[in-house]
Formats: C-alpha cells, sequence, structure tokens
C-alpha cells in the first residue's frame, strides 16, 4: 500500500554549473548538505542513490515497487503515466525540440534509474498529461492549421501533476468529490500558471506551446504580443536566441525591476522601491485577469486555490490577486490570510464584508508533485499487475 509516508526527501541543485549543491533528509533526521559539482544528471542522480543508501534505503531495497520520473513534455501522444519502454524513451526523445530545457534531463534521469534497476517499472508522469482534456478550442492557436498541425504547434500546458494534486486536495478540503466541483489553480512559484478545472478536468490553462506563456513568471514574460519578437528582431536587431534568452531568462519580475525572488521584491516595494511596486503589480494585474477569464470559462467558480512558493507563502500576493472582487463572490480574510501553515486551509470569510454569501472558498492549497507522480506510478504499476 501507499500511504503516502515520505521516508526520505531531498534535491540537487545547480547541476553542470560550478556550485552545486544536494540536500537530503531523512524522515526524522538531519538534514545533510554536500556543496559539489555535478556535472550531469546521471551523476546528480547517483549521488542521490548513495545518500538513500546511506539511510538504508537503497535502489535495491526489494520494497521498491517502480520509480516514478516527472517528465515536462509528453506531446500529444502521452496523456496518461505510461511505463518506460525503448519505444516511449524515442518517443520523448523525438518531443525535445518543444521542450528543449527539460526532456533531456527527464530522459537522462530515466536512463540512469533504469541502469541502476533494470527490473524495475519506471513509468513516466507527464507534466502536460492533465491538460489534455482541454477542449479543441482552448487548445488551438487561431493560426494556419497545416503550419500548425505540421509542427504541432498547440496549446499543451505543464505543472499538470501540481494542478490535478492541487484541484483534487481541494475538493476534499471543501468535503466534496472532485467530480462535483469547479477550481481555479493557481500554481505561483518561480514558474507559474492557472488553470481552470470543471469536475477534476482541465479545461484550460495559461501555459502553452512551451512553459513561457501566462503568468508573469521569475524571469519569464508571460503573456506578451508576438509582434514583440518581430520587432525585437527587425528594429532592434536582436537574434532569435537572444529574444529567447531575453523571455525566458531575463524577464518576468527579474526583467521588471532586477530580482526574482517574491520576498526581496515585497520588502523593497514595502520600503518605497518603484520598480519593486511595479513588479508587484504588474505580477498581480495579470494573475486577476486569469481569474476574470477562467471565471467566464467555468461559469460557475466553488474555489481558487493558490499554490507554490509564492502562492503558498506571500499573504500580500493573496490579498492583492483577490482584492475588491465581492461582487464575484471572492475574499480573503486578513486573519486567516496571515497564518503561516503547511497544511490545507480556506483564507476566505463565510460572509462577505458587505454581509453576502461568500460564494468563491480560497484556499491555500501545499502542493506535492512527487506524491502525486509516485500515487499515479504505484496506481499503473499495481492495475498493470492485476491484469
Ligand atoms: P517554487 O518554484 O514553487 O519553489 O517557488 C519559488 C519562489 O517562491 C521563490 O522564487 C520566491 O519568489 C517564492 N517564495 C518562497 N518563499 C516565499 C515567501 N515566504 N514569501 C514570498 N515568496 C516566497
Amino acid at each position: 500500500m501507499l500511504d503516502g509516508a515520505r521516508p526520505a526527501s531531498g534535491l540537487v541543485e545547480r547541476i553542470g554549473e560550478t556550485g552545486g549543491r544536494l540536500v537530503h533528509t531523512p524522515r526524522g533526521g538531519a538534514e545533510r548538505e554536500a556543496v559539489q559539482a555535478f556535472p550531469d544528471h546521471g551523476a546528480a542522480l547517483k549521488a542521490v542513490a548513495e545518500e538513500l543508501a546511506a539511510d538504508g534505503l537503497g535502489l535495491d531495497s526489494p520494497e521498491l515497487a517502480a520509480i516514478g520520473h516527472r517528465v515536462v513534455h509528453g506531446g500529444l501522444r502521452f496523456t496518461e503515466p505510461t511505463v518506460i519502454t525503448d519505444e516511449v524513451l524515442r518517443e520523448i526523445r523525438r518531443l525535445i525540440p518543444v521542450a528543449p530545457l527539460h526532456n533531456p534531463a527527464n530522459i537522462t534521469g530515466i536512463e540512469v534509474a533504469r541502469a541502476l534497476r533494470p527490473d524495475l517499472p519506471q513509468v513516466a508522469v507527464f507534466d502536460t498529461a492533465f491538460h489534455a482534456s482541454m477542449p479543441e478550442y482552448a487548445a488551438r492557436y487561431a493560426i494556419d492549421r497545416a503550419v500548425a498541425d505540421e509542427h504541432r504547434v498547440r496549446r499543451y500546458g505543464f505543472h499538470g501533476t501540481s494542478h490535478q494534486y492541487v484541484s483534487r486536495a481541494t475538493a476534499r478540503l471543501l468535503g466534496k468529490d472532485p467530480a462535483e466541483v469547479n477550481v481555479i489553480v493557481l500554481h505561483l512559484g518561480n514558474g507559474a500558471s492557472a488553470s481552470a478545472v470543471s469536475g477534476g478536468r482541465c479545461v484550460d490553462t495559461s501555459m502553452g506551446l512551451t512553459p513561457l506563456e501566462g503568468l508573469v513568471m521569475g524571469t519569464r514574460s508571460g503573456d506578451i504580443d508576438p509582434g514583440v519578437v518581430f520587432h525585437l528582431h527587425r528594429v532592434g536587431g536582436l537574434s532569435i536566441d537572444e529574444i529567447d534568452d531575453l523571455l525566458n531568462r531575463r524577464s518576468g519580475l527579474l526583467g521588471l525591476c532586477g530580482d526574482n525572488d517574491m520576498r526581496e521584491i515585497m520588502r523593497r516595494a514595502d520600503a518605497g522601491d518603484p520598480d519593486a511596486r511595479l513588479a508587484f503589480d504588474t505580477y498581480v494585474h495579470r494573475v486577476r485577469k486569469y481569474i476574470g477569464g477562467y471565471y467566464a470559462v467555468l461559469g460557475r467558480v466553488d474555489a481558487i486555490a493558490f499554490t507554490a512558493g509564492v502562492g503558498e507563502n506571500a499573504a500580500p500576493v493573496r490579498a492583492a490577486v483577490t482584492a475588491d472582487l465581492e461582487e464575484l463572490g471572492i475574499a480573503v480574510d486578513p486573519e486567516l490570510n496571515s497564518v503561516r501553515s503547511r497544511e490545507p486551509r480556506i483564507i476566505s470569510p463565510a460572509l462577505l464584508p458587505s454581509g453576502g454569501r461568500a460564494r468563491v472558498a480560497v484556499a491555500v492549497v501545499p502542493t506535492d508533485e512527487e506524491l502525486e507522480i509516485a500515487r499515479q506510478t504505484f496506481a499503473l504499476v499495481h492495475r498493470s499487475a492485476e491484469n
């Protein structure tokens, strides 16, 4: 049985850069840190395996039922968790052109894990999969269909595992079945995306062909007029690669004010820094536009759920995003909003300040993509064993 308990957790940062860092925390034990270079994802995963072995959680454990992998882009083919075969791996490789930053690292992880435990099922859980239920009119860009189809240009959406986990956890928090509720999920982390989830199925999401579309993010612009690209190229003289770098790595909050950490931006804005204030306001304005848009897409909204680094921790962002929306049945209780906790919780009042019913529950729901990947992996392996 998978009870959701976590024997250990950890992460490796700055792989392939100088000053790599591994953090490993066994359950009930102290955090261990190793600052060293990890030349590639293979070296990083081997170091993680060694840390696990030191806690008696070696990858050779007979208790291990499967290994679940996050794979960012599943294209049109992969809309469900999938046992990884050579053919599946070839297909994930074929998708590299639409996810050049992510899929190669995911493939390395799979290859190393397969070499470590060739006997175990390895399962890919795709970041795009939850969004495959979007209706065609939400997934299409209004461009020439033949060109779009030839180059597989359409809206795929990302952070799907998080949107799925959080929308279900929000339904549970309301004491309802996911099939009964409509939820707007705001995944506000370094990458940020919104989704409209109706009865447990995604009907729209803010990221598109790549994770660049939509909300203002740490370093990504989110929505811009595609004409900006032509203008920067033709008039500004920037190459396509320079524009790619600009929009993905030097834009968003960082581009607007020089910082991409919301904590620092809020501190600077409170101290009267106009650039930080503008970055904060631009970020909030974009989120509010998506709330309005998804309210109309869903028709009825039962809950708005905040998640990820900013969504879970930045009470001022939650307050600004939901301010003056009483007409839509949306409000946040300042006291509930200021509580810091790792538990899913509702922060809207029962009654609006004006006296009407707060029709929309506003919730903070910490995301847990690892648990969701483990659950989906276990369910698939368990199903396969039964058939
Ligand atoms: P994530 O990608 O979900 O790990 O989110 C990372 C981002 O969350 C950071 O870049 C910060 O901007 C933001 N963040 C983390 N903790 C806080 C906090 N206490 N207050 C405001 N923002 C935070």
